[in-house]
């Protein structure tokens, strides 16, 4: 263990490699705040840790990752791969402001601990609905904002005898919130004015990134257990949409987060993770994007500094974007999930009745054999975090129609990072070209983002992308509304 300041003066951190004994330094790194020990680690990671200095930058692009759920981590796993194809040296590095969330073992359980449900449940990419959906392919703008929205929640108001409408406004809060108002500025003009009809899917990114998860030659993904199963969504009218599958997206995220710390560097690049760090304000220098600042457990702030930031925060993307008038219209949206336990055992997952969610199959059981079901859905716009037992009942009713033995195991509420047009921004930003976005993936980055991460890699190093970026680049959002 090495306590170590840079010349610049602005680092001062403890760093631990973790690089297995018998590649060659330096490969990898770990930094961590001082007097932390890196708890969450694996055993063998543990094992692996030793002393180690940061290589200096000289002849190094420096990528800062901000942000280290799928969105994040899937960009590193890309940038690692293509840097290292293209015999790029790249110092890669990731910030998250949870001090925990380095990987635990990477097994798949195979009974279902609800002491592991809990962890992070407020981290839409450790835990949330396990659906992968590439059929989910329309964008909401494109529905019907009278019939989806308003109607049903002027109904509900009107008799308390309606069913509580799938989507509802907590409008109190949202008056005077200045984010909602640019948000939904954004989306009417997405939908009424702006939004092209060519632009109108998620498809190819869906499609793309399905892809990238099967992908039989990448052995790093194919190595990392998350209980992928279901074949198909069933539909309300008993239609089995194929392609749809589920899996456990928390431990995807914990085993790529594995594979990238053991992965080695043959070029002398790096992979530096720092938990406990929260990302405040993007830094200029004449006009320029140069780094951020951080502020870690203890109070502690720094300046990190980059050639290239990416800005991969979830529901916090707009705020940071915000400090340097960067348009990001990504605004949270709750959801409600709830796990359940049943002797029913189906393949697919389920489609709830008035289409306020999902029950999805996972791999593990409880302790008496039962199949366990992730349930999800809602759309709440409310700051509000907690859980609404009333949602949270009302998808248990609906799953009951299928499980009628449906015992409830645990509930959790989140909020998804959705885009005003609900579609990703992926790509560069007008304003700061060294700038990049990779968020707004709604209720569908589980399925997403692995593809999101390689055709923002790709767009970082100049190389071509696989799909058309078009439609997900964020220059769609030109002003800054508000
Ligand atoms: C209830 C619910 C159900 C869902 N079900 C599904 C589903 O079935 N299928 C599907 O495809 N998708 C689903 N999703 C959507 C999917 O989970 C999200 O779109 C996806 O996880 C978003 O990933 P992300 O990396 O962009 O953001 P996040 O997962 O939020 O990751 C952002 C990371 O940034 C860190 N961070 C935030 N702010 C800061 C800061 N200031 N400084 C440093 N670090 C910071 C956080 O700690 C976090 O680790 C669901 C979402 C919810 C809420």
């Amino acid at each position: 263990m090495t306590t170590m300041t840079m010349a610049s003066g602005r680092l001062v951190a403890v760093v631990f490699s973790l690089t297995p004994r018998h590649t060659h330094a330096p490969t990898k790194v770990i930094q961590i705040p001082r007097q932390r020990t890196l708890s969450t680690a694996s055993s063998s990671n543990r094992a692996n840790v030793k002393q180690n200095v940061t290589i200096t930058s000289e002849n190094c692009e420096r990528i800062l990752i901000l942000g280290g759920g799928i969105a994040g981590l899937s960009t590193a796993r890309y940038l690692l791969q293509h840097t290292q194809q293209q015999n790029i040296r790249a110092n890669i590095t990731i910030i998250d402001r949870n001090i925990d969330i380095l990987p635990t073992a990477n097994t798949l359980p195979s009974l279902y601990a609800p002491h592991e449900a809990r962890l992070h449940k407020n981290i839409p990419s450790r835990r949330n609905g396990n659906v992968l959906c590439p059929s989910l392919t329309v964008p909401w703008t494109t529905r019907s904002l009278w019939n989806e929205a308003i109607l049903p929640g002027l109904k509900s108001i009107v008799r308390s005898s309606e069913p509580t409408p799938p989507i509802a406004f907590d409008w109190p809060s949202l008056m005077s919130d200045k984010d909602m108002w640019s948000f939904g500025t954004h989306f009417l003009l997405q939908k009424y004015l702006i939004g092209r009809p060519e632009h109108q899917s998620n498809k190819s990114i869906l499609e793309f990134s399905m892809k990238c998860l099967d992908d039989p030659s990448d052995d790093l993904v194919q190595s990392i257990e998350y209980g992928r199963c279901a074949t198909g969504t069933q539909l309300g009218d008993g239609t089995i949409i194929a392609g749809d599958s589920s899996g456990d997206i928390g431990l995807f995220c914990s085993g790529l987060m594995d594979r990238l710390m053991n992965s080695s560097f043959d070029n002398g690049g790096q992979l530096t993770m720092i938990p406990g760090e929260e990302a405040s304000m993007l830094h200029l220098n004449d006009g320029v994007l140069h780094g951020v600042t951080t502020i870690d457990q203890f109070g502690e702030m720094r300046t990190r500094e980059a050639d290239k930031i990416v800005v991969a925060l979830g529901v916090n993307s707009s705020s940071v974007c915000k400090g340097i008038d960067v348009p990001c219209p990504v605004y949270p949206v709750k959801g409600h999930l709830a796990t359940v336990a049943s002797k029913t055992d189906y393949k697919y997952n389920l489609t709830l009745e008035g289409g306020i969610g999902y029950a999805a199959p996972m791999e593990s059981l409880d302790s008496d054999g039962r199949r366990l079901y992730r349930l999800s859905g809602f759309v709440d716009f409310t700051p509000n975090k907690e859980v609404d037992f009333h949602r949270v009942n009302a998808l248990l009713g609906a799953t009951r129609k299928y499980l009628p033995d449906a015992e409830l195991i645990d509930a959790s509420a989140c909020h998804r990072p959705i885009s005003a047009d609900d579609r990703p921004l992926i790509g560069p930003t007008v304003k700061f070209p060294n700038l990049f976005l990779c968020t707004g993936f709604g209720s569908r980055g589980w399925t997403i983002g692995l593809g999101s991460g390689k055709v923002l890699a790709s767009q970082i190093l100049g190389m071509p992308c696989d799909i058309d970026p078009a439609p997900y680049l964020p220059s769609r959002f030109r002003w800054s509304v508000m």
